[in-house]
This record gives structure tokens, sequence and C-alpha cells, in this order.
């Protein structure tokens, strides 16, 4: 575990759990070897429905199908941290239930592959859907890092402008203040596919508020630059971090699970997909 993820962790020890289960999902995706090659998608293609504002993964002429390649890390992921005592028995527990149910019927690993990607709108749900849907995108983002990496670098940024993600469509929970010279750029980031991408400095990405009487930050003392930003319009809020350093542990929705609960408290909903349902 590298120093700086260890000395968040020992500031708040109640993230212990979660952040167990996610080095248990890390390290099975390890040894499940290199994720299933996924094919590039059609970028040419997809450039009008891009300016159309629909994402890629959603996209007929990108034509991207990352189900077959979810499920069979899913049938990876499942047998690992069934064996993993580490993890709590329920968890362990839930991950043997589905294996059950997909040995009795394959084609069911990847119906709940389809269910999952669409986030719970296609299909129907299999018998642990919070468990499924975090391990899921987990293994999603594990498959997808190549897709995410040219899409960045093809992509017309300024072309987007959308408070849900370019590549997977998801609602983010989590933005940053990129580090540079002057106004910093606001960046938001996707929480199931791992994409980030700019946004507006001032707006609320989930109602596109952008009336700053409506807009407020609420900073939490002692975080190291983390602070909520609400939007009294339709009562939706962002964690931001406007820290230095990696980005990667403070955008990580779980390392800031105690922001939400404190936005809930002052009256604010979580707008974004919750993947820590389990
Ligand atoms: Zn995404
Ligand atoms: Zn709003």
């Amino acid at each position: 575990m590298d120093a700086a993820r260890q000395r968040w962790i020992e500031a708040h020890p109640y993230l212990a759990p979660v952040a167990r289960l996610d080095e248990a999902v890390a390290a099975a995706l390890d040894a499940a070897g290199p994720a299933p090659a996924v094919a590039e998608p059609d970028l040419a293609a997809y450039v009008a429905d891009y300016h159309e504002g629909v994402p890629l993964l959603h996209s007929e002429a990108a034509a991207l199908d990352l189900a077959p390649a979810v499920s069979g890390l899913l049938g990876e992921l499942v047998a690992r941290l069934a064996a993993d005592e580490r993890l709590p028995e329920k968890l362990r527990e839930g991950c043997r239930a589905e294996a059950a149910a997909w040995a009795a019927d394959p084609a069911r690993r990847l119906a709940t592959a389809r269910w999952a990607l669409s986030t719970g709108e296609e299909g129907a749900p299999p018998a642990q859907p919070g468990l499924v849907l975090f391990l899921a995108w987990r293994a999603a983002a594990r498959a997808l890092a190549p897709v995410v990496a040219t899409f960045a670098g093809q992509r017309d940024e300024a072309r987007w402008g959308h408070g849900y993600c370019p590549t997977c469509g998801a609602v983010p929970m989590n933005a940053w203040l990129v580090p540079g010279e002057g106004v910093r750029e606001k960046q938001l980031a996707c929480g199931c596919c791992g994409t980030r991408w700019a946004f507006q400095r001032i707006g609320c990405p989930h109602c596109g508020e952008g009336e700053s009487n409506k807009l407020s930050i609420l900073e939490v003392e002692g975080e190291g630059g983390l602070r909520l930003d609400v939007c009294d319009a339709c009562k939706g809020y962002v964690k931001t971090w406007a820290g230095e350093g990696d980005p990667s542990l403070l955008l990580a929705d779980w390392t800031t699970l105690h922001l939400d609960v404190l936005a809930k408290e002052r009256g604010y909903e979580r707008k974004g997909v919750s993947l820590y349902e389990l």
C-alpha cells in the first residue's frame, strides 16, 4: 500500500473495511491475468454521436461491446473473492450465491454483465444487485482502461461539457481542480469507468444550474483540500478536491464516503451512481 493511501486510512479508520475490499478486488483482477482484449471502438464513426452528447458505451456507431469481457472477469472475481478469508462472510456468501447461479446457467452471467453495464436499466437484476454492480464496474474499468486512454487523447474535450461521463454516461460524484497557474481547470471524475473530463468551473453537473447564488462551497476542515460543491437548485453536490498530489486516491469515490454522510446531514442528495451499497 502506498504511503498516502495508508495515511488516509489511518486518519479515517471507518474506511478500512472498504479499503480492504478495494485491495481484494484489485488483487483478484491482477491474479485473473490481463483483462480480455476489448475491440477498439470506431472513434471516427462515433464523432457525430459524441457531438450529440451520446457517451461512447451507449453509441451504436462506436460498436463497443464490453459485456463479454466483463462477464469473464465477473466469473473470476466471484470465485476469488468467495475464497478470500479477509473479507466479511456476508460478502463471500453473496459471491458464492452468484457463482452458483451462473454455474447453473452460463448465459445468465453475460445477461448480468449487460444489466450492470446499463446500471440496472436493462434486464433483470441479479440476486445481489449492489455487489454485482460494484464488481462489474471494477471489472469494466480494468477492461476499458486502454480505451479510456485512447479516447482521452482523441476526443475534442471542448465539445463535451456535459455533467455525465463521455465514456460510460455515469453521473459523477467527484471533481478535481487540476493544479496549474492561474484559474485551475475543473475536471469531473467518473466513479464507474475512471474517465476524467473538463467541466465549467462554476456550474452544477446534475441540473445545469449556473447562477452563483444557488451554488455554494462547504469547506471540510482538516481534509487536505476536499470540499463539497453544493447546489440549492437541485440539492445535488459534488465532492471536489483542490489539493496537490496523485488524484487517483481522493477521486476514488470510496475514499470520501464520509463526505456523502456529511452532505446528507446538510440536506443534500447523492445524485451519482453508488457502487458501495453492498
Ligand atoms: Zn464513466
Ligand atoms: Zn443542481
